[in-house]
């Protein structure tokens, strides 16, 4: 038998462990926050983690990921996807990564969707502008309009590949792969499944205003600024549950030749860059979807903004016109608070 001393003493010992254990296991989650340089832009990542262990170890796999995906599709630098735009002007079959794949299966719909307005296949077009650069504004005048007509006319398409598991082969040698209006959506897309993988159910991921936010703020829900055109905020607005959010301006990177600029969004179906709309703002489910319809929605204009995001199913779009006029749809118009005086048109959708 215990003396009733010692039980006493156990009985105590017992009920305070309990107690510490309790809340430590009620400690509220914690906001976390890390940078990572990606795709020549600063993401910034910022969660809720039950305890500093998680975050690290999300933060770390993130960084690694990120990395991977950098080098992997960057359109330039010597990699898989060089190699990739390297067999196809060959005529060689090629083994790409899921990720790859994926990203071509969806800029087909897209391509599709807004009819030839999103195109990753323009690689050679792009690169003829000067794009293929990390250092704006490129200086100097616009190619010559042979040059583009040269390339226009060899027709590169995302829909001339064929996917057959992960190995991809074209029928046009002149598709070279750029997913320069696609891939920060879809990193951001795997940065958010991997957070929720690893329990995370609060975060945001945000590439300069382009971003996805899941869950909540703490205690409120997530409130992001819109960019302006020429920089600056135009307007704000609360997402809820899983949400991303992207804007395609043609203020950041251009071509500058005697005061003209030409942006480095270009329109497939003519070679040249597109200038009427100076901001795109499309609300999805996904960032690879809102990235990749922002691009095109900037290419149809003002007078094809409506029609396209009909075509990709999208009801939340804002587009700003060079005068700084905006027009938006009416859900759009719902979420949206723009700063004062700011000129709005309503679309019927
Ligand atoms: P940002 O990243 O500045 O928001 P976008 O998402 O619109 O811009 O992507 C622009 C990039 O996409 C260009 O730098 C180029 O690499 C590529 N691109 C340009 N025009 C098109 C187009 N019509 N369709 C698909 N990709 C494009
Ligand atoms: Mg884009």
């Amino acid at each position: 038998m215990l003396p009733l001393r010692m039980i006493r003493l156990l009985t105590g010992f017992f009920i305070l462990w309990t107690i510490l254990w309790l809340t430590a296991c009620e400690r509220a989650p914690e906001k976390h926050h890390q940078d990572f340089y990606v795709f020549g832009t600063l993401v910034g990542v910022t969660l809720w983690a039950a305890d500093d262990d998680q975050a690290r170890a999300a933060f770390a796999e993130l960084q690694a990921r990120f990395q991977a995906m950098h080098e992997e599709w960057h359109p330039w630098n010597p990699g898989l996807l060089t190699d990739i735009n390297q067999a196809f002007a060959e005529g060689r079959a090629v083994e790409a990564t899921p990720g790859i794949v994926e990203m071509i299966r969806r800029s087909q719909e897209i391509e599709s969707g807004s009819e030839g307005r999103f195109n990753p296949a323009i690689g050679r077009l792009v690169a003829l502008w000067g794009f293929h650069t990390s250092d704006y504004p490129i200086l100097g005048p616009p190619p010559a309009a042979e040059s583009i007509g040269s390339l226009l006319s060899q027709r590169p398409s995302s829909l001339d590949i064929r996917i057959a598991g992960n190995t991809l082969s074209s029928t046009n040698p002149s598709v070279q792969l750029d997913f320069g209006g696609i891939a920060k959506g879809y990193a951001i897309d795997i940065a958010c499944d991997l957070l929720r993988a690893r329990g995370i159910e609060n975060a945001i991921v945000n590439a300069g205003g382009d971003l996805r936010a899941i869950g909540r703020h703490g205690e409120r829900a997530w409130r992001i600024a819109v960019r302006a055109p020429g920089g600056g905020v135009i307007g704000s607005l609360e997402t809820g549950g899983d949400e991303a959010v992207f804007t395609s301006g043609n203020y950041e990177r251009f071509r500058l030749d005697n005061e003209v600029r030409y942006p480095h969004i270009l329109d497939p179906r003519t070679g040249w860059p597109v200038k009427d709309l100076a901001s795109v703002t499309v609300i999805a489910d996904e960032g690879i979807l809102a990235d990749a319809a922002a691009t095109a929605i900037t290419v149809a204009g003002l007078s094809g903004w409506e029609d396209v995001a009909r075509k990709l199913g999208l009801d939340q779009v804002m587009v700003v016109d060079e005068s700084g006029a905006v027009y938006l749809t009416r859900r759009m118009n719902e979420r949206i608070e723009l700063i004062e005086d700011t000129k709005k048109a309503v679309a019927d959708f």
